[in-house]
C-alpha cells in the first residue's frame, strides 16, 4: 500500500518535470528566435523620429493598413510562409522592423505561387514585394527601393554527377528554374540554349533533380542550403556556380513614389546591427551548432525524461530492495537472537542437569550410608537372637533396640520420600483460611509435655489479640514446618528455654522458634537447609537424626510463598525464622 502512495507522489513529480522540460525547451525554440532580434534592438539607440513631409504623412494616413504585401509562398529563407500561414524569413524581419519604424501596417496577402504573385501586381492587385530579385521586366511595374540583400546564384545537382558544373555544361540539361524568378528570366536571355523546365516553387524543382526527372536547378545559395537540408534531399548537392548575385529589394508598384520614399526614409533607420541579426538568423541558422537544432533538444528531452523516470525507478528498487534486505536482516538477527536463547537455555539446562545428576548421585550415597546404619542395626541384633544362649533379660533390650532401628529407618524413609515428593512438584500447598494463632497454640500443646521433661521453659508469644493473623496457607504443612523447629530446639538446647511466636508484618506473617542451645557454627548457617547436612560437633551433641527435617522444612515454606532463615550465635543459641504471606486475607 505505501509503495503505491510513493509510486503516485512520482509520477506527480515526474509530470510536473515533463510539463516543466517541454515548455522550457518549447521557450527555448521560440525565444531563440525573437531574443537576437531585440537584443539587437537594445543595443542600438534608435531614433523613431523621421522627417517625412507633409505629403508622405497624409499618405501614410491614408493608405495605413490597406497595401497589401504579397510575399513568395515558398522563398525559404528569404520569405515564406510557414505551416500557420505565418510570413517569415529575411523580407518578414525587414518588413517588420520597418513597420514598427515608419507606423505603418501591410496587409500581408497570401498567394499560392510567385507567378500568382508576379501577376497580381501586373494587374495592380499586389502593392508590394517583400523582399524581389530587381529585373528589367519587373521594372516596368515595380519600383524598388535600396537593394538590401545579395543572393549568389548556384547549380544544384545530384550527388552522382561528380564534376563541378558550369553554365555552359547546362546546355546539354534539363534544368529547373522557379517560374518568373530573376534566374528564369536571366537564363532566357543570356543562355536561350540551355533547356529550361520552369517549376512552381523551389520544392517542385528540387524534387525533380532528385528524383531524375531533372537534371539540374538554378537557385540562390542560401535558398538550395535551407531547402536541401530542411527537405531532407540527401542525394542533392551544390554542384557549381553561376556568375549571377541578384539584389534583392523591397519593390512597390510604380504609381506609387510616395510609398517608396517613405520605405527609403524608414529603410535608412535599420541599423547595422539589426541587419546582421537578421542575417545570422536565417543564413547561419542552417550552420548552427549541434546543440542549438531543435532535434537535439527533441533528444535531451527524451534523455532527460527517460533518465528522471530511470533513476526514479531505481529510487523506487533501491528502496524497495533496502527495506526487503532490513526486513531480513531483521528475522536473521531475530533469529539469531533466538538460537542464543536457546542456546543459552540448553547451557542452563546441561549445568542444572550436571549439577541435578551430582545432588542426586550424593544424595543417593546420603540414603545409602543412612539407611544402611539403622538396618545393620537390626540385622546384628537379629543374628544375636538367633544365637543360642541369649539371656532372656537381654533378648528384651536388644528386641528394643530392634525396634527404635526400624522406627529411625521408616522415619528416614518417610522423610526421603517427602522430601523427593517436595523436589519433583508432587506437594501442591492447599490454600485454605487458617489461624495461625490456633496452629501456634496446638503446637505449644503438642510439645509442652516434652519441653518439661527435658527440664526446659517453653514459652508461646503471641501478638496482641486484635492482630488478625488469619491468612490463606496449607494448615498441615504448617504444623509439619513448626514441629520440625520447635523438635530441633528442643533437641538441640540442654538447658534453658524456647520461645515459639509469631509477628504481622505488612502482609505476612513472621513465625519464629528461638531457643538457647547449643547454637550453630557461622559456616554451616546455610548449609544445613541443605539434605543430610549436619553441623560436624565432635559427638559433643547427640545426633538425633538424618539430617532432612531443616531440607524438608524450609521447602515446604518456600512452596507456601515463603522463606526460612537461621540466626544464631555458636553456643548460645538460635532462632530459626520463617514467613509466610497473608494473601488476600487481611
Ligand atoms: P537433624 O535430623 O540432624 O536434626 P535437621 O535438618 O533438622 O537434621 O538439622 C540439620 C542440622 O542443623 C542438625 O544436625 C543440627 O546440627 C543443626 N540444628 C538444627 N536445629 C538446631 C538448633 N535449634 N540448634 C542448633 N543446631 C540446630
Amino acid at each position: 500500500m505505501r509503495y503505491w502512495v510513493i509510486v503516485k507522489i512520482l509520477l506527480g513529480v515526474w509530470s510536473v518535470i515533463l510539463c516543466e522540460v517541454t515548455l522550457f525547451a518549447s521557450q527555448v525554440q521560440s525565444a531563440k528566435g525573437k531574443s537576437e532580434l531585440n537584443d539587437a534592438k537594445k543595443e542600438d539607440e534608435i531614433d523613431y523620429a523621421i522627417n517625412f513631409t507633409e505629403k508622405e504623412r497624409r499618405w501614410i494616413k491614408e493608405h495605413n493598413g490597406t497595401i497589401r504585401l504579397a510575399p513568395d509562398p515558398k522563398f525559404a529563407p528569404y520569405e515564406f510562409f510557414d505551416n500557420e500561414s505565418i510570413y517569415r524569413g529575411m523580407g518578414a524581419d525587414y518588413i517588420h522592423l520597418l513597420e514598427e519604424k515608419i507606423g505603418i501596417k501591410f496587409d500581408i496577402v497570401e498567394l499560392e505561387s510567385w507567378t500568382a504573385v508576379i501577376e497580381g501586381a501586373k494587374r495592380r492587385e499586389v502593392d508590394v514585394f517583400g523582399l524581389a530579385g530587381v529585373t528589367s521586366q519587373r521594372l516596368e511595374y515595380m519600383d524598388f527601393v535600396f537593394p538590401h540583400i545579395h543572393a549568389k546564384g548556384v547549380i544544384v545537382s545530384r550527388k552522382e554527377i561528380s564534376k563541378e558544373l558550369s553554365m555552359e555544361d547546362l546546355t546539354e540539361m534539363n534544368v529547373c528554374v522557379v517560374k518568373n524568378y530573376f534566374w528564369h528570366e536571366r537564363i532566357v536571355l543570356d543562355y536561350p540554349e540551355i533547356n529550361l523546365t520552369p517549376v512552381e516553387n523551389i520544392i517542385e524543382g528540387l524534387r525533380k533533380v532528385s528524383f531524375g526527372m531533372a537534371d539540374a536547378m538554378v537557385i540562390s545559395i542560401a535558398t538550395s542550403s535551407y531547402h536541401i537540408s530542411q527537405e531532407g534531399y540527401s542525394n542533392l548537392k551544390i554542384a557549381g556556380d553561376t556568375p549571377y548575385s541578384i539584389p534583392l529589394a523591397i519593390a512597390v508598384r510604380n504609381d506609387w513614389p510616395e510609398l517608396v520614399s517613405i520605405i527609403n526614409k524608414g529603410f535608412a533607420k535599420i541599423t547595422q546591427t539589426e541587419k546582421k541579426a537578421i542575417f545570422e538568423k536565417w543564413v547561419f541558422h542552417r550552420e548552427i551548432e549541434f546543440y542549438q537544432t531543435e532535434k537535439f533538444w527533441n533528444a535531451m528531452m527524451v534523455i532527460i525524461i527517460t533518465s528522471v523516470v530511470l533513476f526514479f525507478l531505481i529510487l523506487i528498487f533501491n528502496y524497495r530492495l533496502k527495506k526487503s534486505v532490513n526486513h531480513k536482516t531483521n528475522e536473521l538477527k531475530k533469529e539469531k537472537d533466538k538460537l542464543k536463547q536457546s542456546n543459552d537455555d540448553l547451557l542452563i539446562a546441561l549445568d542444572k542437569a550436571a549439577e541435578s545428576d551430582r545432588l542426586t548421585k550424593a544424595f543417593l550415597a546420603n540414603i545409602s550410608h543412612e539407611v544402611r546404619t539403622p538396618m545393620n542395626s537390626i540385622l546384628g541384633f537379629v543374628e544375636i537372637l538367633e544365637m543360642n544362649g541369649v539371656e532372656e533379660e537381654n533378648r528384651g533390650i536388644y528386641a528394643g533396640h530392634i525396634l527404635k532401628s526400624g522406627q529411625q529407618l521408616l522415619a528416614i524413609l518417610d522423610n526421603i520420600i517427602n522430601i523427593s515428593k517436595i523436589e519433583s512438584g508432587f506437594i501442591k500447598p492447599r490454600t485454605e483460611e487458617v489461624d495461625a494463632r490456633v496452629i501456634l497454640k496446638e503446637t505449644f500443646e503438642l510439645f509442652h509435655l516434652v519441653a518439661k521433661t527435658a527440664k526446659l521453659d517453653f514459652i508461646l508469644n503471641l501478638p496482641e489479640e486484635d492482630v488478625n493473623m488469619m491468612i490463606l496457607s496449607d494448615e498441615v504443612l504448617l504444623h509439619q514446618v513448626l514441629n520440625n523447629l520447635v523438635s530441633n530446639a528442643i533437641k538441640y538446647t540442654p538447658k534453658g528455654k524456647i520461645v515459639l511466636g509469631c509477628k504481622r508484618n505488612d502482609d505476612m506473617l513472621k513465625f519464629f522458634v528461638r531457643d538457647s542451645g547449643v547454637g550453630i557454627p557461622e559456616e554451616y548457617k546455610t548449609i544445613i537447609f541443605e539434605p543430610f547436612k549436619q553441623v560436624d560437633r565432635n559427638h559433643s551433641v547427640p545426633v538425633g537424626g538424618a539430617g532432612l527435617g531443616l531440607a524438608i522444612a524450609s521447602r515446604l515454606v518456600v512452596a507456601m510463598g515463603g522463606t526460612m532463615w537461621v540466626e544464631s550465635e555458636y553456643t548460645k543459641g538460635s532462632t530459626f525464622f520463617f514467613t509466610c504471606p497473608v494473601h488476600a486475607f487481611v
